[in-house]
C-alpha cells in the first residue's frame, strides 16, 4: 500500500484517522466479514468522517 492511499481522499488533514481506520480494518475479521458490524471500526470511521468534514469546511473558507 502506498503513502498516497494511506493519506486517503481528503489530504493530510484526516490522514491519522484514515490510517487508523484502514489499519484496524486490515487486521480485523469482524470488519472484513460481509454484513458484520464492528464497534471499533465504526468508531474509527466516524472519527475519520468528522475529521474529513472539518477539513472540507476549513478548505471552503
Ligand atoms: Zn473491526
Amino acid at each position: 500500500m502506498t503513502t498516497t492511499q494511506l493519506r486517503g481522499p481528503l489530504g493530510p488533514a484526516a490522514a491519522n484517522e484514515w490510517r487508523a481506520a484502514l489499519e484496524h480494518a486490515a487486521g480485523c475479521l469482524a470488519c472484513r466479514a460481509p454484513g458484520a458490524r464492528c464497534e471499533t471500526g465504526e468508531r474509527l470511521l466516524s472519527a475519520y468522517e468528522s475529521a474529513a468534514r472539518q477539513a472540507r469546511s476549513e478548505e471552503g473558507q
